[in-house]
């Protein structure tokens, strides 16, 4: 006899496999990210198929065979449906759940990115204010890479822990964190980051949504938050030793 597993989870991706199997990515909130087969889930009278979707949140059984975990019961909790109708809303799920899948390696379950996970996708299905929805995404991002361990110190600069002011400030990969225009000098390692920029990674790291979600980013600091978030994830990409 098999054990049956159940626990909660995001689906983070499927791909078809064979005719009518699907092979989902799950993150879920008792073994962290796995991947398990449903069997003729693609058949129209398949039980599960509603109940199980990319980006919805949903209570799961499986099985656990020698080569595959089985899908054997789905229900929905939450189906998330704004972010569906939503193509900028769609497109910053996949980048999380991106993030998510290339990031996370091995099998193990974390409160802390399940409790992320949950906060972010609630926020971006009830997003209301256009002009930063990519803010979620940022939120997701830097919270996601500090409980990986790679938080920023973005109140002090990290070689002469003078206070920061919002003078010509550069973020430093190596570090990692911002350091100052007189040590950028002699270490001359870094990138220029927009001073209003750093604030907000303040803030998405203080969790502070009572203003990130009234937040209107100027082009600049949107561009520099673009640029760094973008090459900070690359180099921990690249530096990951596990
Ligand atoms: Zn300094």
């Amino acid at each position: 006899m098999f054990i049956h597993y159940r626990t909660q989870g995001f689906v983070l991706k499927k791909d078809n496999r064979g005719e009518a199997n699907q092979l989902f990515t799950i993150y879920t909130k008792e073994f962290g990210k796995i991947k398990i087969l449903g069997k003729a889930i693609r058949k129209s009278k398949s039980k599960l198929r509603g109940a199980i979707e990319l980006f919805y949140l949903s209570e799961i059984e499986f099985i656990q065979g020698k080569i595959h975990k089985t899908l054997t019961d789905a229900v929905l909790i939450e189906s998330f449906s704004d972010i569906k109708k939503d193509l900028e809303k769609l497109s910053v799920a996949y980048k999380i759940s991106e993030v998510l899948d290339i990031l996370i390696k091995g099998q193990e379950a974390d409160a802390k990115i399940w409790q992320l996970l949950n906060e972010t996708f609630n926020k971006l299905n009830d997003w209301k204010n256009e002009n930063s929805l990519k803010i979620v995404y940022y939120y997701f991002l830097w919270n996601f890479l500090s409980v990986l361990g790679y938080q920023p110190e973005l109140y002090n600069c990290c070689v002469c822990r003078k206070k920061l002011t919002p003078e010509k400030l550069f973020f430093n990969q190596e570090k990692p964190g911002i350091i100052c225009n007189n040590c950028f000098k002699a270490l001359k390692s870094g990138k220029e980051i927009n001073s209003s920029a750093v604030k907000i990674l303040r803030l998405i790291l203080e969790k502070n949504w009572q203003i990130l979600s009234k937040l209107k980013i100027d082009s600049e600091p949107q561009k520099s938050l673009n640029i760094i978030s973008k090459e900070y994830y690359l180099f921990i990409i690249n530096n990951q030793t596990t």
